[in-house]
């Protein structure tokens, strides 16, 4: 499997006399952004050390304390939009209206929803304890912090990622370590002052900006929790590194996502959301359109469809422009392989194809581009592309088209395009991913409220939601016996009596009924004598 750039040539380079700094780039002019501190395992044991002593004071806090710093993080999020916008694009290379959509807008959502709900999701539960209920028994389970949560994020969404992870793991009483890509220290940096502006108690949220010694050592130094999102082989590390320690990891990592299109798709719906999927953020989303589908019947017309829309999108630096740079040099020469050993091999260019014209010399400006006479040998099919590039391949009936898209390491999201929606979750029921969207592309990361992550190699745990919240905490369970003069039947002595009452547990009380478990009761009640009298 290729690795997807976690350096860049040209961005992300300590510099002589700068051994500790890194310089974050803008991919779309060469020019230098800003630049960041190259965190040492020394920094980042102390930015650990830091959050630790924090925590307890703010794992002590109220939800509702906990949730009005949050809230004002918003308020300062929102006040500086634009600013935050425009800092995104210049180091990603994406244009400022997207990062608009597809980082303020969800993010700030994101903020009061776990603000406003965490408290709920998290309330102690008392839990149904079956027939031990019987027994004068109680169990409850409370959710407590895990203490500091390391967050180590990508380049791709480089304030909406971290930040969704921040807010849940703050909300739920824990301090974070956030170790933003070397490609976009400054959005990182950002991430952190919009919360110290909003109030949060100095440790609680540190920020130690470097390239991925930085995010070894974070491991290393023995956070408690790893919330990583990256490509499958750093994954791969992280995961060995924190299995050494046994801490929990969640791993949100690649895709290759498919597109189904059915013949009674709405052509017009699909063709646009396949563009939007494939080629939003340059396609260097983890739940990009990857993969298309199209059914027999409906390709041609499809395809006109695709390729038009293609056409019309506009790649030039400016306000008025749909598609940016790939984010570093190396991530374009990935697409520029992947479109030529698919080429080598038989596919069809239908538009696109290589460096976008026209468009700054020094940026890395792949064109849009859409390739038919694909099959499932090509590495455009295989492994994760991450830019924009559109592969299209038809497809015979339901069975074909499932199998298909299981055909894949990876299972992040998918999508599948008819006008029956019966239809529609059947096969959603049968595709192998941690998402399926039935007429809808990508865009599931940016609602709170559904948990988000993959099967197969795209990782492990969610994010999001009840079930990414519940990944920042312990549940801590307390079981109260109220009856403890009784003493329990299963105790010592193992007595042929007892050894005969733990047969009958197992045939009756095991089923669960009371029924069954009182018809046991005179062999407990003979037990209860027997273990009284010693
Ligand atoms: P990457 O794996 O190269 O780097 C991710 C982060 O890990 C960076 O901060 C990097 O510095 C750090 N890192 C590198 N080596 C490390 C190590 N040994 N130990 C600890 N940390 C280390 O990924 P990338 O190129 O920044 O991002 C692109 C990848 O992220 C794609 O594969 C994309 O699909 C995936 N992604 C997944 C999701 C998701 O939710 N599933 C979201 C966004 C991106």
């Amino acid at each position: 499997m290729t690795q997807i750039g976690n350096t860049n040539a040209n961005a992300a380079r300590p510099r002589a006399g700068f051994a500790r700094e890194i310089i974050s780039y803008d991919p779309a002019t060469g020019e230098e952004v800003g630049r960041a501190p190259l965190g040492s395992a020394g920094d980042v044991a102390a930015a650990l050390g830091r959050a630790r002593a924090a925590q307890r004071a703010w794992g002590a806090l109220s939800f509702r304390a906990r949730a009005s710093v949050v809230m004002r993080a918003r308020a300062v999020a929102l006040e500086e939009m634009d600013e935050i916008a425009q800092l995104i694009s210049r180091e990603s290379g994406k244009p400022a209206a997207e990062a608009l959509a597809m980082e303020l807008v969800p993010a700030i959502d994101l903020m009061q929803f776990f603000a406003r709900k965490a408290g709920r999701m998290l309330r102690p539960e008392k839990i149904d304890i079956g027939l031990y209920r019987f027994l004068g028994r109680t169990s409850t389970v409370e959710y407590r912090p895990v203490g500091v949560v390391g967050i180590i994020s990508p380049w791709n969404f480089p304030w909406a990622t971290p930040l969704g992870e921040v807010v849940m793991a703050l909300m739920a009483g824990n301090a974070v370590v956030l170790k933003p890509s070397e490609l976009t220290p400054l959005t990182g940096l950002k991430v952190g002052e919009v919360f110290a502006r909003a109030g949060l108690p100095e440790g609680v949220l540190e920020i130690v900006t470097g390239d991925g010694s930085t995010g070894a050592a974070l491991v290393e130094a023995g956070a408690d929790k790893i919330m990583f999102t990256g490509s499958v082989p750093t994954g791969r590390r992280v995961a060995e590194a924190a299995a050494r320690r046994l801490i929990p990891v969640v791993l949100e990592l690649g895709g290759k996502d498919p597109m189904i299109v059915f013949e009674d798709a709405d052509l017009s719906a699909a063709s646009g959301a396949a563009v939007w999927g494939a080629f939003a953020n340059s396609g260097q989303a983890c739940a990009s359109v990857e993969r298309c589908y199209v059914h027999e019947s409906v390709a041609e017309e499809f395809t006109r469809r695709v390729v038009e829309k293609v056409r019309a999108l506009r790649q030039e630096p400016g306000p008025a422009c749909d598609l940016g740079s790939m984010s570093s040099e190396r991530q374009f020469r990935l697409v520029e392989e992947h479109v030529a050993e698919a080429v080598a091999r038989g596919a069809q260019v239908l538009t696109g194809g290589g460096r976008a014209r026209g468009c700054s010399e020094r940026g890395w400006f792949h064109e849009p581009t859409v390739l038919a006479g694909v099959d499932h040998s090509m590495t455009v099919m295989r492994e994760e592309t991450f830019g924009p590039v559109l592969p299209l391949m038809t497809f015979g009936d339901e069975e074909e088209a499932v199998r298909l898209a299981n055909d894949s390491d990876f299972g992040l999201t998918a999508s599948v395009w008819t006008r029956d929606i019966g239809r529609g979750r059947r096969v959603a029921r049968r595709i192998e991913a941690g998402t399926v969207m039935v007429n809808e592309v990508l865009y599931t990361h940016g609602i709170a409220q559904t948990p988000w992550g993959g099967v197969k190699q795209s990782g492990l745990g969610r994010t999001h939601g009840r079930w990414g919240l519940l990944e920042m905490v312990a549940p801590h369970h307390v079981h109260v016996n109220r009856l403890a003069f009784v003493q329990d039947v299963w105790w010592f002595a193992y007595t042929p009596g007892a050894a005969s009452l733990f047969r009958s547990l197992a045939r009756r009380f095991a089923t669960g009924s009371l029924l069954q478990t009182l018809l046991i009761s005179p062999q407990m009640l003979a037990r209860y004598r027997e273990r009284r009298k010693r």
